[in-house]
């Protein structure tokens, strides 16, 4: 069984909606094992994210889509779990997601992602396959990453299926993490989270958020490019393919492809990489 999927956010058109199933179409020529769909926390995508779920399950494809607990009630988040076993949905990407800092009057019946997955067992059973997210970096609040990998083995222990990380540019930070959450006895599957490089701004201002580390040499390089933007993209096609080859050869399970919702960055590493179809 190969783990290799495509991860979309919903647009916020109706022009990247249409633009969004071009992008399902083309993608879903190399057959991945689903797509999913992000969620906003708090809720503040829940339709947009309804409306290409079923867009891109209309295409004929598997979706996953993802749900986030903070700040959306136990009754909300019923009501979405419903919903999605009603479509034929039976997959989840369960999320805590993180709200912006002034929004605080919302509900904090689930504070984790650990309590998100109990409570889909104790709502759904096991109608859902439940993936949850690992951090090969740390997340970035974690206390420390012995935390960290602690805090990822109670959201296995309470019943997700298997694992898809954060982005990262370094192969030795996914197997240090892969083998601590081993040496717990936790086996589920931890699907390395790949994202191509094709906007440097937006790359280097996200992963600062996210807590992904964009390597030195990596920024100077691209750096040297200035707004040579075919370069950028050629050589992070070069970085991110090796990368990949690194992590399959090591043992990961599969690859879970972040397509920022274009079709040729993806593609082009799925053809490079030679990926079953
Ligand atoms: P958790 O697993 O709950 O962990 C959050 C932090 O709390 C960690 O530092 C953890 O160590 C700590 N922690 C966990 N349990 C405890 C505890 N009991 N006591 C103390 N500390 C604890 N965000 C969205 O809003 N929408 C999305 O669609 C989305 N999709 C994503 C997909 C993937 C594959 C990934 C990797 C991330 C995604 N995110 C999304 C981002 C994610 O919501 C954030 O990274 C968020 O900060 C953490 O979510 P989590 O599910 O990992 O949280």
């Amino acid at each position: 069984m190969s783990h290799f999927s495509i991860e979309f956010f919903p647009a916020k058109t109706d022009v990247g909606a249409e633009k969004l199933r071009e992008v399902a179409r083309r993608l879903g020529a190399v057959n991945p094992e689903f797509f999913s769909v992000t969620y906003g926390a708090g809720g503040s995508t829940r339709d947009r994210t309804l409306g290409a779920v079923r867009d891109v399950q209309a295409l004929g494809y598997a979706v996953a889509p993802h749900l986030s607990c903070v700040g959306d009630s136990k009754a909300e988040i019923a009501e979405l779990l419903d919903g999605y076993r009603e479509m034929g949905i039976d997959r989840l990407v369960a999320l805590r997601g993180d709200l912006p800092a002034e929004v605080t009057a919302r509900s904090k019946e689930l504070p984790y992602a650990a309590d998100l997955v109990r409570y889909i067992r104790e709502h759904s059973g096991d109608h859902f396959k439940i993936e949850v997210a690992a951090y090969p970096e740390c997340h970035p609040q974690a206390a420390s990453l012995a935390d960290d990998v602690r805090n990822f083995v109670a959201k296995a222990n309470a019943g997700a299926n298997s694992a898809i990380t954060q982005y990262f540019f370094n192969a030795d930070s996914y197997f240090h993490f892969v083998d601590r959450v081993r040496a717990t006895g936790c086996d589920i599957a931890i699907i390395p989270g790949i994202m191509p490089i094709t906007n440097f701004k937006n790359l280097v201002r996200f992963s600062d958020a996210c807590g992904a580390e964009v390597p030195r040499w990596i920024r100077q390089q691209i750096a040297s490019y200035g707004n040579d933007s075919a370069s950028i993209i050629a050589f992070g096609e070069e970085v991110i393919t090796r990368l990949s080859q690194q992590l399959l050869d090591g043992g990961a399970p599969g690859l879970h492809f972040y397509s920022m919702n274009q079709a040729e960055p993806t593609l082009a590493l799925w053809n490079n990489l030679g990926l079953p179809r």
